[in-house]
């Protein structure tokens, strides 16, 4: 089982930005570092080297990497990775992949494709990886807040919640690390707050499309102006609207 380290104070900084998940609130906070960080010093260390080119970056981090402004060091990043897959590239398997008899009984697993064996070059996301890391460390810190700090808990309770994925996060964490009649108020806890959450969203983004109508017109918009926004990212994580991860004036 992985150590974790106990980081609690991000966590209450988190929770008190009152979005709709706090775990996204750190999420966001820590690619931006990480993106600033792969961009940075860390890009010319062997072992960061090593990963990146193994492995590259996803869509969305090669976007944020682009987004800041030093192309150098972007350039620079892709032209090692872009070495290694070409070396990688000579040493892939040749054919059609599908054996005999997998063609006989008709079948054709995704493992043998010609696809597949090019997949291996462009899967996963160092940037990817390294967060989900960080996430499972400020899961467990939540984690050990809800147990330990009665303040912190009646906060959470009140508060906005979590998003759907980083409740299953939240909820996977318990399972690990506490036991059954802890997991279970735990559980309880989590999914009356992302039904409460749910349902205030409904409300919300009810209201946005009545504003449509034009008899709404002169009616106020309540808390529904970015409705469209919250409920994405409370069913999906943080992808819309201002980013979490950006403090007010950066962005
Ligand atoms: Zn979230
Ligand atoms: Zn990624």
């Amino acid at each position: 089982m992985p150590r974790y380290h106990i980081d609690t104070i991000p966590v209450w900084d988190a929770l008190r930005q009152d979005s709709e998940c706090l775990l996204c609130v750190l999420r966001r906070r820590s690619e931006h570092l990480l993106a600033d960080r792969y961009l940075g010093g860390s890009v010319m260390e062997p072992d960061t080297r090593i990963r990146v080119n193994a492995k590259g970056f996803c869509r969305d981090h090669q976007r944020m990497l682009q987004d800041r402004q030093n192309k150098l060091g972007h350039a620079l990043m892709m032209l090692s990775r872009l070495k290694e897959v070409e070396e990688k590239l000579d040493g892939l398997p040749q054919g059609r992949g599908t054996g005999r008899a997998a063609r006989l009984w008709g079948l054709r697993s995704a493992e043998d494709s010609p696809a597949s064996a090019l997949g291996e070059l462009h899967r996963g996301c160092v940037l990817c990886d390294h967060l989900d890391e960080n996430m499972r460390q400020y899961a467990y810190s939540l984690l050990h807040l809800w147990k330990t700090d009665g303040a912190f808990r009646q906060a959470f309770l009140a508060s906005k919640g979590l998003c759907l994925p980083d409740a299953g996060l939240m909820l996977d964490m318990a399972a690990e690390h506490l036991d059954a009649a802890a997991f279970s108020e735990f559980q309880a806890a989590v999914r009356r707050l992302l039904g409460e959450n749910l349902r205030r969203l409904e409300e919300e983004l009810e209201w946005f499309t009545l504003k449509f109508d034009y008899r709404n017109n002169d009616k106020p918009w309540g808390n529904s102006r970015d409705a469209l926004e919250r409920t994405v990212n409370k069913l999906r994580g943080w992808t819309l609207g201002e980013d979490p991860g950006r403090d007010k004036k950066q962005s």
